[in-house]
């Protein structure tokens, strides 16, 4: 049996390692700006102080700079997965998870996300998580070790005996896009997998650095001066 607990374990562990690394890499871009006489890139400074102004280099740089090469970089591996085709094993169209409950989706529907509005034209609830269960034992069984918040699990009803989509021509964006995360776990019939496997240490490393980066933006943000 697959071992799906241990697969998201060792990607814990790597995206750890990977996260070290990069906070090391963008504290040394902040501290290239850093004036002379200041200390700490989270501190209060006066209006048009050296402190101030090295704050606002830093937001200018995360912006103008940094987050503009991970998009174009994340744009990149989403690319690179034309490269690669679905096999047709119906996984993702047996079983879609989602944080959200029906009556969840369909109030964030009704309140104009698109995502929901998509999901909920989609996919219909599974009466109970043993019937998903049947369909892919190890990802629930990954989900109760790793004791995750609730999820709840759908299927899509247009998918034949034969795992095949009923209506493949007119099928939404979001079938058309998937796998759109090579951080997600893929079942290993999926033909997306050697993609993933390919991209994941430069997709940690881009996600490291988000998550870094809006750190500081928030911190910087809450002390920075705005007169
Ligand atoms: S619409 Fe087709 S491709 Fe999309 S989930 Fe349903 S069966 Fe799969
Ligand atoms: S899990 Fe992967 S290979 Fe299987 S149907 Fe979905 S995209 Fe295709």
């Amino acid at each position: 049996m697959e071992d799906l607990t241990a697969s998201v374990n060792n990607l814990r562990s790597k995206y750890r390692e990977i996260f070290h690394t990069s906070v090391k890499e963008i504290e040394k871009r902040v501290l290239a700006l850093k004036p002379a006489g200041v200390v700490d890139i989270f501190d209060k400074y006066p209006s048009n102080s050296a402190g101030e102004k090295w704050q606002k280099a830093v937001l200018e740089m995360f912006d103008n700079d940094i987050c503009k090469e991970i998009y174009r970089k994340w744009n990149e591996i989403l690319l690179y997965r034309k490269e690669f085709s679905c096999t047709g094993c119906g996984t993702c169209c047996r079983l879609a998870c989602s944080e959200f409950s029906p009556e969840q989706l369909k109030t964030k529907s009704e309140n104009g996300d698109r995502f929901a509005k998509q999901f909920l034209s989609v996919f219909v609830p599974y009466e109970s998580k043993e019937d998903a269960r049947k369909i892919y034992p190890e990802y629930i069984k990954m989900l109760e070790d790793n004791k995750e918040d609730e999820v709840y699990f759908y299927h899509c009803p247009k998918l034949t005996d034969c795992s095949r989509c009923s209506d493949y021509n007119n099928r939404p964006q979001i079938c058309r896009d998937f796998p759109d995360n090579p951080l997600a776990l893929l079942p290993k019939s999926c033909g997306y997998v050697k993609w993933k496997e390919e991209v994941e240490p430069v997709a940690l490393m881009l996600h490291s650095m988000l998550e870094i980066i809006e750190y500081y933006k928030e911190n910087i943000n809450a002390n920075i001066n705005r007169t």
